[in-house]
């Protein structure tokens, strides 16, 4: 996919423009960069570097806007939140309390949001290979809903649910067949993409699954893909969809919910992106008067803009004209610049590098990997070794994504709110990436 669809033909932000934009962050003339009122230099200085740090304050504010604005369009909703954009406890046990639900693909993403405090019945589960052993569980939590994306899964979870004497609320996945315009590695409702049931068999589908043992079909559900920008293509699938729910209810079937799946896109470089209050009016004119049940399930957008990467320059290299600013931080920690050819903001912490003159830098991590680069020909100042950033909007799908790529340990985490902040999560141990392997005997 060409990597323009992510870095439009206008020149990058500079950090100034980034920090204006984004009133969670400010700069303070001794303190360097506040998140949320909290010096990062206070939390780099004790927790060390690379750092995932969240501002709880705003995750709350998000959430409470996306639920306004849905209230506001008068549409009976409730926000499941993608639990794979960001699964740590304390992420999910604030958007809990907060009145989220949350939206699983995975038995360990359902166990976590129990963990968390979420209660069964405002869990979804999502996805397009849940496994037996999964279903099983979903079906002994009693959770609100399964997601089903195939016939196959349909008559799998018929089988076992009714082997338990117990009866799934089943929404059909069915793809919509339209191209949320987003990057090709995260669109999903394309007819070619793998997941959900094709439009023309849903109608069937949905027929058989009344007759079902073990199955109560309650619903349609959807979800075209991730960062779009645009209603365009919200518009064009919920009204393919509310054509559906009116044919089933024609024929006869009862549909009282719509789960309209999440993708809203969040600005990185600045870019236009639709407001929660487009998207709920976009909702609205496609489910407002069909007297169903909405269920969205965001997750980007929620979380994605209260986090950043908070990282240390371990040296500048300088290589003709070029300037190589190599950080503590690498692609093994955010990968979403190596995957998807994603642009992050990258801004200086400290008061000094906030305040001096410009030049071009391209921003790389350490690892062996010529992708290990999270940015080129970045406006940024000197950025001496022992120099902080922040990269940007990595609360979402960040720390989750990680790996221990060259054998660097999982970063650590922090929350901060109300000027204070805690870690949620310690940097991993380095002997804990080997501490459960064994090697055969016969080497010994
Ligand atoms: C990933 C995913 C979401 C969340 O997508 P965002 O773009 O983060 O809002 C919602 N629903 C399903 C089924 C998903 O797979």
């Amino acid at each position: 996919m060409n990597a323009s669809h992510d870095q439009p033909d206008t020149p990058d932000p500079t950090p100034d423009a980034l920090l204006a934009a984004r009133p969670h962050l400010a700069r303070h003339a001794l303190d360097g960069l506040l998140l949320e009122g909290v010096p990062l230099a206070a939390i780099a200085r004790d927790l060390g570097t690379p750092t995932w740090v969240y501002g709880a304050g705003t995750i709350r504010a998000r959430y409470r806007a996306l639920a306004a604005a849905l209230a506001a369009a008068r549409l009976p909703a409730h926000v499941h939140f993608a639990v794979k954009a960001n699964d740590r406890l304390a992420v999910l046990r604030l958007l809990g309390s907060a009145g989220a639900g949350a939206d699983v693909v995975s038995g360990g993403e359902l166990l976590r949001a129990r963990a968390a405090g979420i209660p069964p019945a405002r869990i979804v589960f999502s996805g397009v290979g849940k496994t037996a052993e999964e279903l099983r569980l979903a079906l002994s939590q009693g959770i609100a809903q399964i997601n089903v994306e195939s016939a196959e899964e349909l008559a799998m979870l018929s089988v076992i649910a009714a082997g338990m004497g117990r009866v799934a609320p089943v929404a059909l996945r069915v793809n919509p067949d339209v191209d949320a315009g987003t990057h090709a590695k995260i669109s999903t409702g394309r007819a070619r993409d793998k997941f959900g049931i094709p439009y023309a068999g849903a109608a069937a589908l949905y027929a058989h699954a009344a007759g079902l043992p073990g199955i109560a079909p309650v619903g349609l559900a959807l979800h075209i893909g991730s960062q779009i920008r645009s209603l365009a293509p919200f518009r064009a699938a919920y009204g393919r969809i509310a054509a559906l729910v009116r044919d089933l209810r024609a024929a006869g079937q009862a549909v009282r919910l719509v789960d309209c799946g999440g993708g809203l896109g969040i600005p990185y470089r600045d870019e236009p992106v639709p407001s929660p209050e487009g998207l709920a009016a976009v909702i609205a004119e496609a489910f407002g008067g069909l007297d169903v049940g909405v269920l969205l399930e965001p997750g980007r957008w929620l979380v994605g803009p209260a986090g950043v990467l908070l990282a240390a320059v371990i040296l500048v290299k300088r290589d003709g004209g070029s300037r190589f600013v190599v950080l503590d931080a690498a692609m093994n920690d955010l990968a979403r610049p190596a995957i998807y050819d994603a642009w992050h903001g990258i801004v200086p912490v400290g008061a000094a590098d906030l305040a001096a003159p410009l030049s071009p830098a391209d921003v790389v991590g350490p690892v062996c990997e010529s992708s290990d680069t999270f940015a080129r020909d970045r406006l940024l100042p000197p950025l001496a070794p022992g120099a902080l950033v922040a990269i940007l909007e990595a609360g979402a799908y960040g720390s989750v994504m990680s790996s221990t790529y060259n054998a660097r340990p999982l970063a650590a985490e922090a929350l901060v709110e109300d000027g204070r902040w805690a870690p949620i999560r310690p940097r991993q141990e380095l002997a804990a990436q080997w501490r459960d392997e064994t090697v055969p005997n016969w080497l010994e």
